[in-house]
């Protein structure tokens, strides 16, 4: 055995010379990575005695991508391309043993070779694209032509890995090996290839693959035209489509030149630097200061669910995919029925797309136990309640969980608003009580805020975060205050909504350009999809606002056929010319006079008072860190990733700028605008907030 470097060793086995790299925890390619690849490959093929190579890794897996801490960073170490060079001018094949994930350059660094071995389990992927960039070792010009453009494109531009079985079908590897036998595996496929002389497959020379798409531009269009929707907004994805169109079109080495450009143009752009940060936002997220990663957690082998409608049976489904009992309460027969006809429509649908089998749907419908009576859940180590959003409702439940629930059991509300300190007051385990704040379609929204009470127990905490990771969601911990982090906002971008609209826009301006941003619908489509009537009741209604006025005329949303928009069959939305009639004679009667409000206020009224929001959060404590309220605005709302969540995008246009249009509009329009302190702070100190 000879060390290389600190992360290299290179053996021998007969002629057969073995290239280890051990950089835990998933050997990315460092610096010190590369430079031992770069130089062990070198002596191995200078070695007289060795007649073939086998690039393996220690550890749980292959080279799972770049090493993230070196971007935007000066290049240190070997550069890729010189080991690239090498291993391409090898007379020597050069075979690469994966298991764990080739993800990233360490699949490109795979490409390079001249053959691939891996276990089952192994996965391969060039996630990039989730970064905002794409491959740069050449994985947009190698890929194609191994596995053709279309399945090429899919990978790339999903940036979705793929199994082993997968690569081995599409000719990405060219051996499976036994699980737990890669090294015995490689070895023989490396004295396999010494012994009938295998040529030297480069797979830069390939073409068969690309000639194929060569002259048939229609297919890139329809991968366009097709994605469009799903990538809509995205640099990284057109530069990524360029790079394989390159691979079709030009030569090897210009393809790379190509691949290298849009890297570049990517590499500094804003939206990755979104994308990077919201990768570490993720990651951070699940830290909290206060409660050390070694936090005693609770175990959690049942949960009880109070109240089986929108939220309810969403939230049911969570744990049953996650394999853990649930217990579902409800008032009457007809809502607990409704409610559990729906888990089950929903699961048969996803059957139906061939992604749960029936017998899967059987299983999780089987840990489902429905029924009216509370005492159904005294044995359940966590309850979630999800009735009416009420507060004497609300305190009611709890008041009896109290009582049935067993010792030690956790008590949660999903509520939206109300706060938790007053809820866990009737409780004699007001320690035990917090928010689990889950969004609609529960059983899809990736985001669950956890509201910590004032007395919540830290274990409680612990258990909770843990549970969230178990079941899928992404977390962030938040502090008890009207609608939390995320519907605090959002009332600012709706109040200025409705505000905009009186004054001279109309809603499909206002959704329009708040769609063009980047986010999934604007406000006004919103509130149609979610129903008007949220809230409001007839008896009370007055005719006080556009939005009574149109829950009176029964345009309640999509539901009824109409709301701010008039919908056809298909749920398609127009402007709705009688909407238009409606806005023009309130703002007429409140003695409005109506202007033109260009784009860029439309933009400015809606977002800016979301970041001042952000920022009193913040300086109040009611969230972390900045990064955890981007998190939540991507997640619960569809904030585009690419634009990294408010308070990235405050960073990013500047926290002065963001300063001085408030002021600006504090000057004309009022209390609403009054900036926060802490927006006022770091705009003076030139601070960032995701540094705070
Ligand atoms: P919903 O009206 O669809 O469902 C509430 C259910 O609770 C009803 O089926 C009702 O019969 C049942 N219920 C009421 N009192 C009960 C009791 N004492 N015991 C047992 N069952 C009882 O409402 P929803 O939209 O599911 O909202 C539930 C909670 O979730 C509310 O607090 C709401 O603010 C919150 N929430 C809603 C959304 C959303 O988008 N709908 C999102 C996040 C949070």
């Amino acid at each position: 055995m000879a060390a290389i470097n600190s992360v290299t060793d290179l053996t021998r086995e007969g002629d057969i010379a073995v290239l280890t790299l051990n950089s835990p925890p998933v050997n990315a390619l460092s610096a010190e990575v590369r430079t031992g690849l770069r130089t062990g490959l070198g002596q191995a093929i200078a070695d007289p005695a060795v007649k073939a190579i086998v690039l393996i890794c220690a550890g749980r897996t292959f080279i799972a991508g770049a090493d993230i801490a070196e971007f935007g960073k000066p290049p240190k170490g070997t550069p890729l391309t010189e080991t690239e060079a090498a291993m391409e001018a090898s007379p020597k094949p050069i075979i690469a043993a994966v298991h764990g994930t080739a993800l990233g350059g360490g699949f490109e660094v795979a490409l390079m070779c001249h053959y691939r071995v891996a276990v089952p389990s192994a996965r391969f992927g060039l996630p990039e694209i989730k970064l905002g960039i794409i491959p740069g070792a050449g994985g947009t010009q190698r890929l194609p032509r191994l596995i053709g453009v279309e399945n090429a494109a899919e990978a790339i531009l999903s940036g979705t890995p793929f199994p082993a079985k997968q690569a081995l079908q599409w000719g990405v590897i060219d051996e499976m090996v036994e699980e737990g036998k890669l090294r015995e595996g490689a070895l023989a496929f490396a004295r396999k290839a010494i012994n009938t002389q295998m040529p030297l497959r480069k797979i830069r020379d390939l073409d068969d693959k690309v000639r194929a798409a060569r002259g048939h531009p229609e297919i890139f269009e329809k991968i366009r035209r097709d994605n469009a929707r799903r990538y809509r907004g995205f640099e990284a994805w057109h530069g990524a489509l360029r790079a394989v169109e390159a691979a079709v079109d030009l030569p090897f080495v210009e393809g790379m030149k190509r691949e290298r450009e849009e890297f570049l143009k990517l590499v500094t752009s804003d939206q990755s630097k979104a994308q990077r940060y919201v990768f570490f936002a993720e990651r951070k997220v699940w830290k909290i200061t206060d409660v050390p990663d070694d936090t005693p957690t609770l175990p959690i082998n049942k949960v009880g669910i109070i109240g089986a409608g929108t939220m309810g049976g969403g939230i049911a489904m969570n744990f049953l995919n996650a394999g853990i009992p649930v217990s579902i309460v409800e008032m009457k027969q007809d809502a607990l029925d409704r409610g559990v006809a729906t888990i089950r429509r929903n699961y048969d649908n996803t059957a139906k797309k061939g992604r749960l089998t029936t017998a899967d749907v059987e299983t999780r419908m089987g840990l489902l136990s429905p029924g009216l009576n509370l005492d159904a859940v005294a044995d359940c180590d966590l309850v979630i309640e999800a009735v009416f959003e009420n507060m004497d409702i609300k305190k009611d439940v709890f008041r009896k969980l109290d009582q049935i629930a067993k010792k030690g059991a956790i008590l949660a509300s999903n509520t939206s608003y109300l706060n938790i300190d007053e809820i866990a007051s009737v409780t004699g385990r007001p320690d035990y009580v917090l928010g689990m704040h889950f969004f609609s379609p529960a059983n899809v929204m990736r985001l669950l805020e956890v509201v910590r009470g004032e007395k919540t127990a830290k274990p409680v905490i612990a258990t909770v975060m843990q549970l969230a990771r178990k079941i899928g969601k992404i977390a962030a911990l938040v502090g008890v205050c009207h609608g939390f982090v995320g519907n605090r906002m959002l009332h600012q971008r709706q109040r200025e909504a409705n505000k905009l609209i009186l004054e001279g826009a109309m809603p499909w301006d206002v959704d329009r350009v708040i769609y063009d941003f980047g986010m999934p619908m604007g406000p006004f489509a919103m509130s149609d999809l979610a129903g008007l009537d949220i809230g409001w009741s007839k008896e009370t209604s007055k005719s006080s606002t556009i939005r009574e006025i149109l829950c009176e005329m029964d345009r309640r949303g999509q539901k009824t056929g109409a709301g701010f928009y008039d919908y056809d069959e298909q749920r398609n939305a127009k402007p709705s010319p009688v909407v238009e009639k409606i806005i023009l004679d309130f703002a007429a009667k409140k003695g409005i006079n109506r202007r033109t409000i260009s784009d860029d206020e439309i933009l400015e009224r809606c977002v800016y008072p979301m970041i001042n929001e952000g920022a009193k959060i913040l300086e109040e404590g009611k969230a972390q860190r900045a990064s955890d309220i981007d998190i939540v605005w991507i997640n619960g709302y569809g904030w585009p990733v690419y634009r990294g969540g408010p308070m990235f995008y405050a960073d990013l246009i500047g926290s002065g700028k963001v300063l001085g249009k408030m002021k600006e509009f504090e000057a004309t329009m009022g209390e609403d605008f009054k900036p926060a302190r802490l927006l006022e702070t770091v705009a003076a100190d030139g601070r960032r907030l995701q540094d705070l």
